[in-house]
């Protein structure tokens, strides 16, 4: 029998069909942008299994899976799934990769990523958040994340260096300390731009002389990404 408020993971899997078939469209139409006119099936049996339901307010859950951002409080979002889809994507990510992640939010995308990676390491500034995230990854059985609470600016140097980074806020430029702590051949996504314009998302790979080689994909619109409150003497 099911535990009073447990989240029924099987449930809505019509409506993320249905999601998988949008994010596909989208994924050929930004073709010329991204430069994938599909994503792996990795990534798409990630987001056909991730209960999105499970992360959005109740008072939404009729609309969890419209392909589009919503409010989660604090003034902050759960990402549209495409854009969740092709920032997953971009990472090429293998199933023992460690991956940092700056901005939990809810947690979906962090979810997404414990589906297709190894580890991930997730920031979130706003404590709530965070440790709202924790407990409802914990609830759907993730044991391979793990949820600070804290600036992202600083990374995660204790657990670096990753094979991947993902910021899910915006930047006004892409933060170096964040490069520093990728590994040689590691990719990074940042959506990076003025607060309230369109940013761009920019895909970063790590060369081998430690320089990050950048790219320009798609135009985004991303929370802000803000400097964490200054740590207490
Ligand atoms: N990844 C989320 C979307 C997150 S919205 C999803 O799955 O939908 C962006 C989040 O970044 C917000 O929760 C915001 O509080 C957080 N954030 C903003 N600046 C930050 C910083 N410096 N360090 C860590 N988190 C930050």
């Amino acid at each position: 029998m099911a535990q009073p408020g447990a989240i029924d993971k099987r449930a809505y899997a019509e409506e993320r069909r249905r999601l998988i078939g949008q994010i596909e469209a989208e994924a050929r139409d930004t073709r010329s942008w991204t430069g994938r006119a599909r994503f792996s099936d990795r990534v798409m049996a990630a987001l056909a299994r991730v209960p999105r339901h499970a992360f959005v307010p109740p008072e939404d859950i009729s609309v969890a899976y419209l392909n589009r951002p919503l409010a989660i409080g604090h003034g902050q979002t759960i990402s549209q799934p495409y854009i969740v889809a092709v920032m997953t994507d971009l990472l090429d990510l293998a199933a023992t990769d460690r991956v940092l992640e700056i901005g939990s939010g809810c947690g979906y995308q962090t979810a997404i990523l414990a589906e297709v990676a190894g580890r991930v390491y997730s920031i979130e500034v706003i404590e709530d958040l965070a440790t709202r995230a924790r407990r409802r990854l914990a609830e759907l059985g993730y044991a391979n994340v793990e949820v600070r609470t804290g600036d992202g600016f600083q990374g995660w140097p204790e657990e670096a260096p990753f094979d991947a980074v993902m910021v899910t806020a915006a930047p006004s430029r892409l933060p170096g300390v964040l490069a520093d702590q990728l590994k040689a051949g590691g990719r990074m996504v940042v959506p990076v731009g003025r607060p309230r314009a369109t940013q761009t998302l920019v895909l970063g790979v790590k060369q081998a002389d430690g320089t990050l080689k950048t790219k320009k994909t798609l135009p985004v619109a991303f929370v802000p990404m803000v400097k964490g409150a200054e740590k207490k003497p």
